[in-house]
């Protein structure tokens, strides 16, 4: 009978960081990508799981920003993330789909 060995992982450290780049200030997000990341986390806590978006480099949990252009933001590196030039277009796209 073979034993299988299983590894556990903390999941932090499953996030790749990118070795030898430079991070940007900066992030463009669209509105539809948010919304597909807002599903996960409804399918997340569906399953009794937080989906948390982290910041890559530092392996920190990123700022929620409300009410605002920016979305998001690294307490330790300081990267922002904010909506794309076209994010009220991507609204109505997505409400029109809906049909709202
Ligand atoms: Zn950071």
């Amino acid at each position: 009978m073979t034993i299988h060995k299983h590894t556990e992982i903390p999941g932090v450290d499953t996030i790749n960081n990118y070795i030898g780049q430079t991070p940007p200030k900066t992030v463009d997000i669209g509105a539809v990508a948010m919304k597909a990341l807002q599903q996960a986390q409804t399918i997340g806590l569906h399953k009794w799981m937080a989906i948390i978006p982290y910041c890559v480099v530092c392996k920190e949990p990123l700022i929620w920003v409300r009410n605002s252009k920016l979305l998001f933001k690294c307490p330790k590196c300081g990267m922002e993330w904010h909506k794309n030039g076209n994010w009220n277009e991507e609204i109505k796209g997505i409400l029109e789909k809906h049909g709202k």
